[in-house]
């Protein structure tokens, strides 16, 4: 479990999957387990994030390293880890467990399907992978090639047991805002993918006047839409979290009908609503008002 600690919290709205992110978390192609992570201070807007972070279990402790002692917003790879470590947190650790091998031997076994390779030979099988060639129509554009690309599986990539983010927003009792997003990414990625996690707008945003958002889901395709940076934007043009979480997963929806995830949405009050497509997801809630954390379903 990540926690965001910039202060101490009157609000916290979480949204995550599976029992989740962290060392044995989603192994890549080749079995490695790696991080992405962000954290935002919407009173600053000042962002620190890692991607494809290797070796280092807290992924959130090295981003926040990033924001508070670089003047970047975002590191990545190898080098993050050898930043991360250089900073003072533990590693090099191996992030794998018996359980993520247990998983990728399977994959492995059932001939790395599915996977996230399209137009490539071997179609069905594990790689070494090359590109094939497909033609192009007469009269065909270069937006209807996009219609014909294909999976070689042809199965969701994505779904609900190939992701285990945890993103979190949190407002203390002087009404900051700030967000925090931590994933092993997409179960079975091609080594080197990053995901929306540590993209600024896309897994979360927050904006100390208006309010924050958190996400989740089928990152390769939500990133392209900055869903958490539409629905703040949404959120400070006058719609209420409910329409604005609404309105940025129909966006992506239109355009992909087929895709998984979730939204978030938090205003300055702490007003809250969640939306989501092809699945049924949750998000927990907790102030100082309540008893306990309280558990949101939010359908489709
Ligand atoms: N959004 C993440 C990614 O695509 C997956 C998740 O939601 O867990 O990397």
């Amino acid at each position: 479990m990540v926690a965001l600690r910039l202060w101490m919290p009157w609000l916290k709205v979480a949204l995550h999957v599976r029992n989740s992110v962290g060392p044995g978390g989603s192994p890549d192609e080749n079995g490695e387990t790696t991080i992405d992570a962000l954290i935002m201070d919407g009173l600053t807007m000042e962002v620190g994030a890692v991607a494809a972070m290797r070796y280092v279990t807290d992924g959130i402790k090295a981003a926040k390293l990033v924001m508070r002692h670089t003047e970047h917003t975002l590191l990545v790879g190898e080098k993050a880890s050898e930043f991360a470590i250089s900073m003072g947190l533990p590693g090099p650790t191996n992030l794998s467990s018996p359980e993520s091998m247990e998983t990728w031997t399977k994959w492995k076994d059932g001939r790395c399907q599915p996977n996230f390779r399209k137009n490539v030979s071997p179609a069905n099988s594990c790689g070494p992978y090359s590109p094939t060639h497909y033609l192009q129509h007469p009269g065909e554009t270069c937006s209807s090639i996009g219609h014909i690309l294909t999976s070689n599986s042809g199965l969701p990539r994505v779904g609900l047991h190939s992701h285990d983010t945890i993103s979190m927003a949190v407002i203390d009792r002087m009404g900051h805002i700030a967000v925090g997003t931590s994933t092993n990414g997409a179960t079975f990625k091609i080594p080197g993918r990053v995901g929306d996690g540590p993209i600024v707008g896309s897994s979360a945003y927050a904006v100390e006047e208006v309010g924050a958002c958190c996400a989740t889901g089928d990152g390769d395709i939500m990133m392209r839409f900055l869903p958490c940076y539409q629905v703040v934007e949404s959120m400070r043009l006058g719609m209420d979290p409910k329409l604005a979480a609404n309105d940025a997963i129909a966006r992506i929806a239109k355009k992909f009908p087929d895709f998984l995830g979730a939204v978030v949405a938090l205003n300055k009050k702490g007003e809250h609503a969640g939306a989501c497509h092809g699945w049924t997801f949750k998000y927990s809630v907790r102030s100082p008002a309540m008893k306990d954390v309280e558990v949101f379903t939010v359908l489709p």
